[in-house]
């Protein structure tokens, strides 16, 4: 894997530079902005894995820029702020800012901060730890051939939905928000309509849904996100009131 690359937005250059020379020294790569219209589009072209954003920037300030970001993608946003109010932070992370740090800073701490918030986008042990092939009844999902059959039938499930469907299948019983699941199966650098996954999940239903004994379902939880549900007793095959994926 290659370095991981930090977009800074500052438009005081020494502090911009500083940040830059330290990050650069920590083993990333850096790109700069100086403006609000410009961190927009370096972000979109550029597809960095973190954005550090200063919230008084000229053109557009660092609070809309973020507000904006969050509605295109789920990359890491730090915002440095010279103002110390309790006030300001809470604006900050309700426009969707996944860390907050006040001027001055210790660049030891933006550092650790950085390192913290890269880890967070990483893929848990527990998904990384996930079995190659998951078997049971007439249902095989083999992760390592990239292959799903059920009984006799092969199912071909785009990269995307057999992606959607392995990270669930790895972590059953837990709701997902659409935020969650698109930093997982997409990625952070990720851009786009929360809708991709809504549209993913209604095609992975579409897929499975002549198939009556399947061991899993994909609930709906209203106003949150999706959750795999294991059905752990052996359905009878021919149980013609089981419809269980197409359920929402
Ligand atoms: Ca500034």
């Amino acid at each position: 894997m290659g370095a991981k690359h930090i977009l800074v937005v500052e438009d005081e250059e020494v502090i911009r530079e500083t940040l830059r020379f330290n990050l650069v020294r920590e083993g990333y790569q850096v790109s700069q902005a100086s403006n609000g219209i410009e961190a927009l589009e370096k972000a979109r072209e550029l597809r960095p894995d973190l954005i550090v954003l200063d919230l008084m920037l000229p053109e557009l300030g660092g609070l809309e820029v973020c507000r904006i970001l969050r509605q295109e993608t789920t990359l890491p946003v730090l915002v440095l702020s010279a103002r110390d109010s309790e006030l300001d932070k809470i604006v900050g992370l309700r426009v969707g800012a996944d860390d907050y740090m006040t001027k001055p800073f210790s660049l030891a701490e933006l550092t650790a901060r950085v390192m913290a918030l890269l880890r967070r986008a990483q893929p848990t042990a527990e998904e990384r730890g996930v079995v190659e092939v998951e078997e049971f009844g007439d249902f095989r999902f083999d992760r390592g051939a990239r292959s799903v059959r059920v009984g006799q039938e092969a199912l071909r499930l785009s990269p995307k939905e057999f992606d959607l469907l392995s990270f669930l299948l790895a972590n059953p019983g837990r709701v997902h928000s659409r935020e969650q699941l698109i930093r997982r199966v997409w990625g952070p650098k990720f851009f786009g309509e929360r809708k991709t996954v809504d549209v993913h999940v209604r095609w992975l239903r579409e897929k499975f849904e002549p198939f009556e004994a399947l061991p899993f379902r994909i609930t709906t939880v209203y106003g949150v996100g999706y959750r795999l549900d294991r059905i752990l007793e052996q359905r009878e095959p021919a149980a013609p009131d089981v419809a269980v994926i197409g359920r929402r």
